[in-house]
C-alpha cells in the first residue's frame, strides 16, 4: 500500500497509543490510508477550506483530510487516549491541524473556523444522525459548511437520500433534500473496519443549495413532515387531524389529496403544504 504520508501505518499507531476499540464509543476504525484519501476526495477540493472533522479517533480520515490539502483541519475527539496520536499527525502537518477534546454534541466549533468550511466525519451513528439534522436545520440558511462527507450506516444512508414512494422516505430524506443535494458517494462492507460493525456502511455527500428548494417556514416544514411520517401508515387526514379542523381544506389546497399517505407526498407538495398550514 502506497504511503499518503510518513507516518507510521494506522495498525502501528493504534498499537503504540494502546487505542483499543471501545464499543462505547462507537469505534470502528479505518486502517486503510487509501481509503480515507478517497473518502477525503470525496468531500471536494479542500485546498483554501477549513475542515470540521468529527471523531477523529486514531488519525485515518484525518490524514487523508491533510494529504488531501485542506487548509486547516479542527477535529473533535472525545476520547482523550487519541490525543497523543493525533498531536503526531498535527507535527507532521505543522499549523493545520488543531484537535479538540471533548464531545461534538456540546461544543460550537464556529468560533475556529474560518469560512469556507467543509465538514467531513466518520462518526458512531447516533451521534452522526443527531448532528446531521442540527447542521441541516441551522437558525439561518445557507449553513456555515458549504458540505458535509459523512459515514452512516447504509440504512440510514439510504433514509438519508431515499425518495417518495420507497420505504425509507421520510423525515431525513425532506430535511435532506429541502436545502441540499444528497447522494451516496462510497459504499463500504463491514471488513473495512477494524473491529468490522455488524451492518455495511455508506458516505454521504451533502452540499449546501444557497437557497431552499421551495419556501417554506423550518419551523412548521418540521412540525408537519414530523406528523405526517409519525403516523406513516395513516392517511394524511388523520395523521395531521392535530394542525387543526380545518386539514382537509389545507391538503386540497397544497394538492395533496387527504386519502394519501405520508410517504407518497413529495417534498414540492409537503412545502405547499407547510405554506397553506401558516397562512391557516
Ligand atoms: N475517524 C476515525 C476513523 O475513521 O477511523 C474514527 C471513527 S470511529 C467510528 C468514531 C470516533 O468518534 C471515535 O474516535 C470516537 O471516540 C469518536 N466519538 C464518539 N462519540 C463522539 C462525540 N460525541 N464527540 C466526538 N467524538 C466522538
Amino acid at each position: 500500500m502506497a504511503a499518503i504520508d510518513g507516518l507510521p501505518p494506522l495498525r502501528e499507531v493504534i498499537a503504540q497509543h494502546g487505542l483499543a476499540a471501545k464499543k462505547s464509543l462507537g469505534q470502528n476504525f479505518l486502517l486503510d490510508l487509501n481509503l480515507t484519501a478517497k473518502i477525503a476526495r470525496q468531500a471536494g477540493d479542500l485546498t483554501g477550506c477549513d475542515v470540521l472533522e468529527i471523531g477523529p479517533g486514531p488519525g485515518g480520515l484525518t490524514r487523508g483530510l491533510l494529504a488531501e490539502g485542506a487548509r486547516r483541519v479542527l477535529a473533535i475527539e472525545k476520547d482523550a487516549r487519541c490525543l497523543p496520536a493525533l498531536a503526531e499527525v498535527a507535527a507532521a502537518y505543522p499549523g493545520r491541524l488543531e484537535v479538540v477534546n471533548g464531545d461534538a454534541l456540546d461544543i460550537d466549533p464556529l468560533t475556529q473556523l474560518t469560512p469556507p468550511i467543509r465538514v467531513a466525519a466518520n462518526l458512531p451513528y447516533n451521534v452522526g444522525t443527531e448532528l446531521l439534522v442540527r447542521w441541516l436545520t441551522p437558525p439561518e440558511w445557507p449553513p456555515f459548511w458549504q458540505s458535509l462527507t459523512l459515514m452512516f450506516q447504509r440504512e440510514v444512508a439510504d433514509r438519508i437520500v431515499a425518495t417518495p414512494g420507497s420505504k425509507a422516505y421520510g423525515r431525513l430524506a425532506l430535511l435532506a433534500s429541502w436545502r441540499a443535494d444528497a447522494r451516496i458517494v462510497i459504499n463500504l462492507p463491514p471488513e473495512a473496519f477494524s473491529p468490522p460493525p455488524k451492518v455495511s456502511s455508506a458516505v454521504v455527500h451533502l452540499t449546501a443549495l444557497p437557497e431552499p428548494r421551495y419556501p417554506a417556514d423550518p419551523k412548521v416544514l418540521e412540525r408537519v413532515v414530523a406528523m405526517a411520517f409519525n403516523q406513516r401508515r395513516k392517511m394524511l387526514r388523520a395523521a395531521l387531524k392535530g394542525l387543526g379542523p380545518d386539514i382537509e381544506d389545507r391538503l386540497v389546497a397544497a394538492g395533496i389529496k387527504p386519502t394519501d399517505r405520508a410517504e407518497t407526498v413529495s417534498l414540492e407538495q409537503f412545502c405547499a403544504l407547510a405554506r397553506a398550514v401558516k397562512a391557516g
